[in-house]
């Protein structure tokens, strides 16, 4: 008979239970959307840097102990890791780990959904910025809308439900489609997340673009109004979420500009695909697990390497008063 698992919570120093794990598997992708990726490219992680499988469920082995029991598995593009489905299978079966979720740009879900689901995923979050096939090209680079829509229907239909669908709103890019986007959710089961444009990979865009939530919320409003708020669930993490009256689906409002609260809801930390420990997307600090395991620590190590990252776990990102700063970063090499 195996060891009850014991599980404890993780609080960071103000106060916030940590239960989630944002999990990079890959900082490769297929697509190359221009507020993601830098315009001169990114430098790849070397291959041998990314953590193995075994390695990966390793540390969320020790997360899952720490109460970090909301896995999400993410990139770079999850789903062009090789041997993707059974590295969900076994992250399924780590004990402690209640809720596996992907976030994906849908590309290859088409020919994945089923066998994910089968192999124990809960839900997947497809980026999906437009439904103009035009549009969609010069965003992310690629002719791929009507894969992205197959992988859609393929998820709801393998029933990794609810299908959330992320839109990043940028001004005179896609703003108006904010409406069209919302009513995809009258008459099906949708989650529509509307994502502030994060100043990460193209500062002088994202001057011009960045459109608040509030102004998406009200163009919404007045065409589809009034929202209605519904009480945050347990799978909402920082979206602020409404329905349209009578709507099958669900808006959800990811402001992490313009909304002061954002961080006081923050309950995650971010593993990078190359074995990086970060307690905030927006901090420069990083812990080295990678390192760690390939020095053969044992598991009290790991157990400490988490201790310290939640310890300098920042209360607020700064995004807002220095986001030139931010340019550092990138969501494909950190792990969106
Ligand atoms: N490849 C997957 C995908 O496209 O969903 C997962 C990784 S992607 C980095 C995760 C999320 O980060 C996507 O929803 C993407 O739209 C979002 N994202 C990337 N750069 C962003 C930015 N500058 N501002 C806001 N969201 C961003």
């Amino acid at each position: 008979m195996g060891a009850e698992l014991r599980v404890f919570e993780s609080r960071d120093p103000s106060g916030r239970t940590i239960n989630y794990l944002r999990l990079s598997v890959t900082d490769r992708c297929n697509l190359r959307c221009g507020y993601c990726v830098p315009p001169g490219g990114v430098e790849w992680a070397a291959r041998h840097h990314h953590l193995t499988d075994d390695e990966i469920l390793r540390v969320v082995g020790v997360a899952a102990r720490r109460g970090l029991s909301k896995i999400r598995v993410t990139g770079g593009e999850p789903l062009v890791r090789p041997g993707i489905v059974e590295l969900v299978a076994r992250l399924a079966r780590v004990p402690g780990v209640t809720d596996l979720a992907m976030t994906t740009n849908g590309l290859l879900l088409a020919r994945h959904a089923e066998a994910l689901r089968r192999a124990g995923l809960h839900r997947v979050n497809v980026s999906l910025d437009t439904m103009d096939r035009d549009r969609f090209l010069r965003i992310t680079g690629r002719d791929a809308l009507r894969d992205v829509l197959a992988g859609i229907e393929a998820a709801e239909r393998a029933g990794l439900a609810p299908v959330k669908l992320n839109m990043v709103v940028q001004r005179g890019v896609n703003d108006d489609e904010c409406v069209a986007m919302a009513r995809l959710t009258l008459d099906r089961p949708f989650h529509v997340r509307f994502i502030e444009y994060m100043p990460v990979a193209d500062f002088e865009s994202w001057r011009a673009r960045h459109m608040s939530n509030s102004e998406v919320q009200a163009l919404i409003d007045r065409e589809l109004g009034p929202l209605r708020p519904v009480a945050r669930g347990g799978h909402d993490g920082p979206a602020v979420v409404y329905r349209v009256d009578g709507a099958a689906g669900r808006l959800g409002f990811i402001s992490a500009i313009s909304d002061e609260q954002f961080c006081g809801r923050c309950n995650r930390v971010r593993l990078t695909a190359d074995g990086q420990l970060r307690s905030c997307l927006f901090s420069s600090g990083e812990l080295d697990l990678r390192g760690a395991l390939r020095s053969g620590c044992g598991d009290d190590a790991l157990h400490e390497l988490f201790e310290r990252a939640l310890a300098a776990k920042p209360f607020a990102h700064d995004l807002a008063e220095a986001p030139q700063a931010q340019m550092l970063v990138t969501m494909i090499g950190i792990g969106g």
